[in-house]
């Protein structure tokens, strides 16, 4: 290990300043949520100069804006890396963060590629259960809602050369979510995959969670939208492998040449965001030995194929904001392919839902994916 990589800020040197009741926000009704609109009352930032012995001591501090300067890299190169977790309040009352190592994990390997000083992973998840215990009340009484999490880490110099930043801020704000997608319960998502997009490619950053990775996919998701289709399906190469749909990994249930039902995803190859939720469904399906379960590539020829055959049986998305969302459509080169999602007596899609949900809000009140706070 470098000397840099031991380098890391500390939870017991966190100062707190809580905000004065008039610095309060109202807390929305739990039926107004749509995605990251509303914010807790307090953030956490922990800043990093390279000239004065590298991480400062971590504060949580009233919610508010935050200055940088117009020269900022951030706002140049877009040195910046976020995370998306979530905490839960269970049956039982208490507050759950899921798998939080494995965001951090990510994390961690994201700021490399940027140039980001890294830090002990531990010490940051500490940091964010202080947070979350602060602003306990905004983790939402009820099981359709959760408390999104966005760690957000970015580099401030205030200079224009495309170097590593000297000068970094980890920042931590939270907000009231409920569900991502509004689609009506029944109905499943419909896909836009057109080729002439391409979201990651090999030797870049799709395994990142860079937001630049982001910002190329809007054109793409509006052309899905003018077409009142609900997300992008994204496929690369001459032979259109499916990649990933939207900010969620692809899951694909089918009927294999042995003629047993096997759950597809595709590899981590660099392309496809190491998601968290898609690293829970393998091993629960691993764990449970039902079906087959197996991580490789599948092609639009063969999507097609399988359905002409009526061998596909289930397409789904999986990630921290939805959990899972089946699909019920596909719209590529011109065609539209229904997916049989919604109509299988016993999808698969429900029990590996059902069971992570389980876990989540704690009706299986202990596991070892659950961070109590
Ligand atoms: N792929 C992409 C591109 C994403 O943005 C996300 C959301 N983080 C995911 C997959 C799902 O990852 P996770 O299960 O960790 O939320």
């Amino acid at each position: 290990k470098s000397v840099q990589s031991q380098r890391s800020f500390k939870y017991a040197d966190l100062s707190v300043c809580l905000a004065g009741p008039d610095q309060l926000n109202p807390k929305p009704d739990v039926k107004e949520l749509s995605f990251g609109k509303y914010f807790t009352d307090h953030i956490l930032k922990i800043h990093y100069y390279e000239n004065m012995n590298g991480w400062q001591a971590p504060e949580i501090m009233p919610f508010g804006n935050i200055t940088l300067h117009p020269a900022a890299k951030v706002l140049h190169y877009a040195i910046e890396m976020f995370e998306g977790m979530k905490a839960y309040r269970g049956v039982d009352g208490k507050i759950r963060l899921f798998r939080p190592e494995l965001n951090m994990e990510r994390m961690l390997h994201s700021t490399s590629r940027i140039g980001l000083p890294s830090f002990r992973s531990e010490e940051l998840i500490k940091c964010i259960c202080r947070l979350i215990s602060i602003d306990q009340e905004w983790v939402p009484h009820s099981t359709t809602s959760s408390l999104y999490i966005r760690p957000t880490f970015i580099g401030v110099d205030p200079t224009l050369g495309v170097v590593a930043s000297d000068s970094a801020l980890l920042y931590v704000i939270m907000s009231p979510v409920g569900s991502y997608l509004k689609t009506a319960k029944q109905q499943g998502i419909s896909l836009f995959a057109d080729p002439k997009f391409t979201r990651a490619w090999p030797g870049g950053c799709g395994n990142s969670k860079f937001g630049s990775n982001y910002a190329p996919t809007i054109q793409a998701q509006q052309e899905a939208c003018e077409k009142g289709l609900h997300q992008v399906l994204w496929l690369f190469g001459e032979n259109h492998e499916l990649t990933e749909m939207g900010t969620m990994n692809v899951f694909i249930v089918y009927i294999n040449d042995n003629g047993e039902r096997e759950l597809l995803t595709p590899p981590l190859s660099g392309l496809i965001l190491p998601g968290v939720v898609r690293n829970s469904l393998l091993s629960m399906a691993r764990e449970w030995n039902q079906f087959r379960v197996s991580e490789k590539s599948i092609t639009m020829k063969e999507i097609i194929q399988l359905l002409s055959e009526n061998r596909l049986l289930e397409i789904f998305g999986a990630g921290t904001a939805n959990v899972i969302s089946p699909v019920s459509c596909i719209e590529f080169l011109g065609q539209l392919l229904h997916i049989p999602t919604m109509e299988q007596p016993e999808p698969i899609y429900h029990m590996l839902k059902k069971h992570l949900l389980d876990i989540q809000y704690g009706v299986i009140p202990e596991h070892s994916w659950s961070l109590i706070i």
